[in-house]
């Protein structure tokens, strides 16, 4: 592996991926345009023309700026790698105090701050431009400096035991650490999984019970048929950022819940309401978590032996443009650039998540009627201002949930 050359391969992989991205961005900015004059034919009873130009022009909008931010994006990782800038971090911080693993708990704690300091010019064009324009806009200068720290705070929780954990397993077991380290990587993801409902969630949100009387009957039925306990049914303060409306299902075990954003149950009809519910149910039911944990499982065991397989291949690194190895700075500097080799993974991601909401809409259907999915549907795609016409192929590789067109043929196709 000594003789490959890494940076030419770094430069190589980071002109396609942005190849990739400007040109399918392109196709979907020639496809929201040219379809912005009418709605498309299918909608064009529930969808007014005023509501589908507005998303297309916040579509485009997005559009615009994404080709800026992924010029920053690119800018700051070349600045992290070839650019020295985590070289001279880790430089910097490897004698700082007498302690092996304080100089290493410095040096990521400083690459988290400059991280977050990085990431303020397009988080806050994002929320106070972008979103602000459109009118989606609700988060305040408090909550929004709030949720940084916050944020920052979580990040080196989480982060920091795991940077520690790898390097003292590299320092304790020989060749064996990668195995280590994934056993313990992957419980670990498994207990924040299980305790962010309970836990990391409600930092940045209320959560209440979903208990409105009027619905009450049609969900209980609902319940008692798909096995759910009603104490997981939330409903999340999703106003005090956003007017957007979302529901999720998350966690499994005891902790299990489905959230309702209050914004998405403002518009509900009770009927549209159990029709998300029985959705959601479905991504219970069809253990859609356990799917993606394997999934997880499999693409982190991949990604521990890569990482062992080029720690000790110092070409790897220097190619990168990390001088100064430590068990730290090689570990994040993987970190930072392995998302640059896997990223034509991304389509196959984008499938299957795909093909597990429809599954959950199928399941919908099974229980509820279909024609109120489809309601719920059109109510959604109203509150998030998203696109009738994305382009085909930019869908196939991004799109995590299928474009609604595809998602309500195929509830009709069952009514
Ligand atoms: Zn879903």
């Amino acid at each position: 592996m000594e003789n490959i050359n890494f940076f030419a391969l770094f430069l190589s992989f980071l002109f396609i991926d942005q190849v990739i991205e400007i040109y399918l961005s392109f196709r979907n900015r020639i496809s929201i345009k040219n379809n912005r004059i009418e709605v498309p034919d299918d909608f064009k009873e529930t969808i007014s023309l005023k509501d589908h130009q507005k998303a297309a022009d916040y579509q485009l909008t997005r559009i615009h700026f994404g080709f800026f931010f992924r010029i920053y994006g690119l800018l700051v990782l070349l600045l992290w790698t070839i650019g020295g800038l985590l070289s001279r971090l880790s430089f910097y911080f490897s004698t700082f105090t007498d302690n092996d693993y304080l100089d290493g708990i410095l040096l990521i704690l400083s690459i988290f701050v400059i991280n977050l300091i990085l990431s303020l010019p397009v988080s806050l064009i994002s929320t106070f431009h972008i979103e602000d324009k459109y009118g989606f806009n609700n988060t305040t200068y408090k909550t929004f400096i709030l949720d940084k720290i916050k944020g920052l705070i979580l990040s080196s929780l989480i982060g920091l035991p795991i940077f520690l954990a790898v390097a003292y397993f590299v320092n304790i077991f020989n060749n064996n650490w990668w195995i280590y380290s994934y056993i313990l990587f992957m419980l670990f993801q498994i207990f924040l999984l299980w305790i962010y409902p309970t836990v990391i969630a409600p930092l940045f949100n209320k959560f209440t019970k979903l208990d409105d009387p009027e619905y009450e009957e049609k969900i209980n039925s609902l319940l008692e048929k798909t096995e759910f306990d009603a104490k997981g049914l939330f409903v999340m303060d999703g106003s005090t950022r956003s007017t957007h409306g979302n529901a999720f299902f998350t966690s499994f075990g005891k902790n299990k819940r489905i959230v309702f954003f209050d914004t998405l149950l403002d518009t509900l009809k009770p009927g549209e309401v159990e029709a998300i519910l029985a959705h959601e149910l479905g991504h219970y039911k069809l253990k859609h978590i356990q799917k993606s944990l394997l999934v997880s499982a499999v693409t982190s065991l991949v990604g521990f032996y890569l990482l062992y397989a080029v720690f000790n291949v110092d070409s790897f690194f220097i190619g990168h443009g990390l001088d100064h190895l430590t068990t730290y700075s090689k570990i994040y500097l993987f970190y930072l650039v392995i998302g640059v080799y896997t990223f034509f993974t991304t389509p196959v991601s984008s499938f299957y998540s795909r093909k597990k909401e429809f599954e959950s809409d199928n399941y919908s259907v099974e229980f509820t009627d279909g024609k109120d999915m489809i309601s719920a549907l059109i109510k959604l795609i109203k509150d998030n201002a998203s696109t009738l016409t994305p382009d085909n192929l930019y869908s196939s590789y991004y799109y995590s949930h299928p474009p609604a067109s595809e998602r309500i043929n195929n509830i009709k196709s069952q009514l």
